[in-house]
């Protein structure tokens, strides 16, 4: 069979490198001649609203999926009218808008930041004076990353917040005092079969996700059932298929709010490729393809580092026990996702050993 992948980056090229030992091939739609998941599988260039290339992955393919969530949701049900799609374009829309995806989460009894829209410099001041100050301001669509982000610090930040981001329409948040960042991946199959992966603890620099540990030493049994209650609500909901990451606040009494959530697979599961018994990539194209899902147990101790704006130099990572490497293939420059590491270990210690060796060496300070 043949799958589909809006989007051609190295969430698309893992989805084909994990898809390949079982049989399958992969199409990508990908506006940019150079993307990454090119290197590894036929290549659509086009836009994401060119409905002649929608048309086309539509017909060189038995089901489509998308590796990024900013796909027009008017293209996803384009396709729906073609082709299988997974997950549903709802989740697509629902991840699209800041707002409407923690109407969602509340809707769904899901805690959250307190939160309010503003599209004015009134409403903007109204709604910092609702959910209190320190907040965050973030543009409704198209922030990742923390951009498109503002700390609202006192009365006095809300004109210069509004000068920087007021152009776009926006939601004020709360500012969270948590204690630490954690995310659920999940995925849900055709038949309806749920599976989770250890919840992962989260750090971040700069707003861009660093490195990721399952089962770190805060995981407890209770926060995995919570996190496994929040996102089964989310999969049950949309009657999902497919990877779903929600990223989680933990506050310092154990309580979880959500964050924000993506339809695919998440840079806080790619540790499962080393780590688990089988991936989210590879679960994600079984759940695709109606196929059984694989178990998703932790196999030994790991975490994951992220090559940001340079490549380690391979041999550096290699000599460490249990690293493996993952590049991307791209060009480096500064702020840019390059690859990643994931490092095994047989227990806790000696992966705080291995890992202490691999920060230098993939994430200088
Ligand atoms: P986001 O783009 O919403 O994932 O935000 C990027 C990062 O900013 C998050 O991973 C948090 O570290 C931080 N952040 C976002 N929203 C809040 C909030 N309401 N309170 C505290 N920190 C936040």
């Amino acid at each position: 069979m043949t799958v589909g992948v809006l989007g051609g980056g190295q969430l698309g090229r893992m989805l084909a490198l994990s898809g390949y030992p079982l049989g399958q091939r992969f199409v990508f739609l990908d506006p940019s001649p150079e993307c990454t998941a090119g290197q590894v599988g036929a290549h659509i260039v086009g836009a994401y609203d060119a409905e002649e290339k929608l048309t086309e992955i539509a017909r060189r393919s038995d089901v489509v999926t998308y590796e990024f969530e900013n796909v027009p949701v008017a293209a996803a049900r384009f396709l729906e009218e073609l082709v299988r799609v997974f997950p549903p374009s709802r989740a697509l829309e629902v991840s699209q808008d800041r707002l409407a995806e923690k109407t969602f989460f509340t809707d769904l009894g899901i805690g959250t930041p307190a939160f309010r829209e503003a599209s004015s410099r009134e409403e903007l001041a109204a709604a910092v004076a609702h959910v209190g100050t320190p907040a965050v301001v973030k543009t409704r669509r198209f922030g990742y990353d923390g951009k498109g982000q503002y700390v609202v610090r006192s009365d006095a930040d809300v004109g210069p917040a509004w000068d920087a981001l007021g152009a776009a329409r926006l939601i004020v948040e709360a500012f969270v005092p948590f204690e630490r960042e954690m995310s659920i991946v999940g995925v849900r199959g055709r038949d309806g079969d749920v599976r989770f992966w250890p919840l992962s603890e989260n750090v971040h620099r700069g707003g861009v996700l660093r490195v990721s540990t399952p089962m770190s030493d805060a995981w407890t049994e209770a926060l995995q059932r919570q996190a496994e209650d929040i996102a089964t609500r989310v999969l049950r909901e949309l009657s999902y298929v497919g990877v779903l990451a929600i990223e989680l606040f933990v506050l310092p009494d154990g309580t979880l709010l959500a964050n924000e959530m993506a339809p695919r697979v998440h840079n806080s599961g790619h540790w499962t490729i080393d780590g688990a018994e089988t991936s989210q990539f590879e679960n994600h194209v079984r759940a695709c393809l109606g196929a059984p899902l694989g178990s998703t147990r932790m196999v030994g101790f790991s975490a994951m580092i992220n090559a940001i704006g340079a490549m380690p130099v391979a041999a550096d990572v290699l000599r460490v026990e249990g690293a493996h490497l993952h590049s991307y293939g791209k060009d480096a420059s500064p702020g840019r996702k390059l690859g990643h590491v994931t490092v095994r270990a047989e227990s806790r210690a000696e992966l705080a050993e291995q890992l202490a060796r691999l920060m230098p060496v993939v994430d200088p300070p």
